[in-house]
């Protein structure tokens, strides 16, 4: 059970990205890091991409993963896009190399977004000289979305939450409850709220919860982990520790912690180092950077000898999580 393997502390969750609707991409990344030991998936909640990432299982004949569909709330990065505003963009084409995703592309007569693999992260719009391009975040409704994909059978619901409205995430929250009885997880970091609000929200938000039916993914910078180096990681332990210390305090519901949004192959040593006590860690970018030389090739799945490569790169990454947290 996925409960079990939080309680074993060795949860290595790969983020193919709340946003990232790519299902070439996602079938890829699914396919290599369940052969690589990686028992937990985090994909976006989108039917083609549930369809998909569950295909990548059956034929990795890989029977004890799960899978967790991301939702967010309006403004969170994890469910935005970038929009070029065509009246304002040169076409310099200077956002092109920087996008993890591959998601810009240039026809002759200008550049544009290519919408599905776009994760939102913002590298763009921060390198673009004009300031041109612009996030918007135009999240589905739960209440279509969520219902035919619990039917599909999930594992887990991801509830991103960075946002300053606390009434609207309350009311996502319970809808969000209302609809699946299994385990949730609420993805947060400090940015918009500041400690002590987000911890009088997290405590209301579990106050409907039984005891460890919960993870709290405690997000450092979201999305920000293509750096194997402690700094990039430093953020997502500091809000793991914010929340250890309340629950030891105060337990309000017991529940899990995860610790994303920066994350490498060092935040767990680096959560060991502080005293910090998590059931495991989810990565993304890190772990998405580190095979993409591969995966972003067409012959992928079927070159054994491309495949083993990336293998060998992916479980290197799992392993370090599992063993390093199996030994605290
Ligand atoms: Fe999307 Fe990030 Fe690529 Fe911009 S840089 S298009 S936000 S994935």
């Amino acid at each position: 059970m996925l409960t079990d393997i939080l309680e074993s502390k060795k949860c290595f969750k790969l983020v193919c990205g709340a946003g990232n609707e790519d299902a070439v991409e996602v079938e890829k990344l699914v396919t290599l890091y369940s052969k690589a030991g990686c028992k937990f998936f985090d994909v976006s909640a989108n039917a083609k991409i549930v369809d998909v990432a569950k295909k990548a299982l059956k034929n990795s004949k890989i029977t004890d993963a799960y899978l967790c569909v991301s939702v967010g709330i309006k403004g969170d990065p994890h469910v935005s896009k970038a929009y070029i505003d065509k009246e304002i963009c040169t076409n310099c084409g200077k956002c092109i190399p920087i996008c993890p995703q591959n998601a810009i592309l240039k026809s002759e007569k200008d550049v544009f977004i290519n919408k599905p693999p776009c994760i939102g992260c913002g590298k763009c719009a921060e390198i673009c000289p004009v300031n041109s391009i612009n996030m918007h975040s135009e999240p589905d409704d739960l209440n279509k979305i969520l219902p035919p994909l619990i039917e599909k059978g999930i594992d887990c619901i991801e509830f991103h939450a960075l946002s300053e409205d606390e009434d609207e995430i309350l009311q996502k929250w319970s809808d969000i409850n209302s609809m699946y009885s299994g385990l949730l997880s609420i993805c947060v970091d400090r940015s918009r709220l500041g400690n002590i609000r987000l911890l009088k929200l997290i405590d209301k938000m579990l106050e409907i919860r039984a005891p460890y039916t919960t993870i709290i993914q405690a997000d450092g910078a979201p999305m920000s982990g293509e750096k194997d180096d402690y700094k990039s990681t430093l953020q997502a332990v500091a809000t793991a520790e914010i929340f250890q210390k309340h629950f030891e305090n105060k337990m309000i519901t017991p529940c899990y912690i995860l610790i994303s949004g920066g994350t490498n192959s060092k935040s767990l040593e680096l959560a060991h180092l502080c005293d910090i006590n998590v059931n495991g860690v989810a990565i993304g970018s890190y772990a998405r950077k580190i095979v993409k030389e591969y995966v972003n090739r067409e012959d992928f799945l079927y070159n054994d000898e491309i495949f083993s490569k990336a293998l060998k790169v992916a479980k290197n990454l799992v392993d370090k999580i599992k063993i390093k947290n199996s030994l605290y």
